[in-house]
């Protein structure tokens, strides 16, 4: 995705800002990718040192899935925002999440992970209507009664393997 390779190396030194709107197209350029169908308003500002760069990421927007409780379409709003360092060098610094060393001859960044992750690390864990009342009622009654069925229903398959050998 080219337009998310910056090219910092002809950038003065300063606060440079950018705004992306991203959709199902940036998901689906990852692999596995947790989230399919969203929308999100990502700003970023790079602040340009003379011996480093600073990735300030904010970004809103919403994620369109499917609740786990009832299978009815969901939507979740998202606030989410990062920030990450860019140093230059070989072996000066130690690279951790927050902090990127790109080699010294490097001109340009690709920050679509950096966006990537940041929104899926903000995800929730249970990915379902926040308020029960919420789900759809009607699958609701159908699984609680299917469950009770099958508790019924239950039998443990090695009692089952050994009626066949009778
Ligand atoms: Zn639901």
């Amino acid at each position: 995705m080219k337009e998310f390779v910056l090219a910092f190396y002809g950038l003065k030194p300063g606060i440079h800002t950018y705004n992306f709107e991203i959709g199902k197209t940036f998901f689906s350029a990852f692999e596995n990718s947790l989230i399919e169908d969203a929308d999100f308003h990502v700003t970023l500002s790079l602040d340009k040192q003379p011996t480093m760069l600073t990735l300030s990421f904010s970004g809103k927007g919403e994620i369109r899935d499917f609740c786990d409780r009832c299978g009815d379409p969901l939507t979740m709003k998202s606030e989410v925002s990062d920030e990450i360092i860019v140093k230059f060098g070989d072996e000066d610094y130690e690279q951790t999440d927050e902090i990127l060393v790109l080699s010294r001859d490097t001109h340009d960044v690709d920050i679509a992970p950096m966006i990537y992750e940041m929104i899926v690390l903000h995800l929730p864990f249970k990915r379902v209507h926040k308020n029960r009342s919420a789900c759809n009622a009607e699958v609701l009654a159908k699984l609680s009664e299917k469950e009770s069925r099958n508790e019924q229903n239950e039998t443990d398959p090695r009692w089952e393997a050994l009626k066949k050998l009778k």
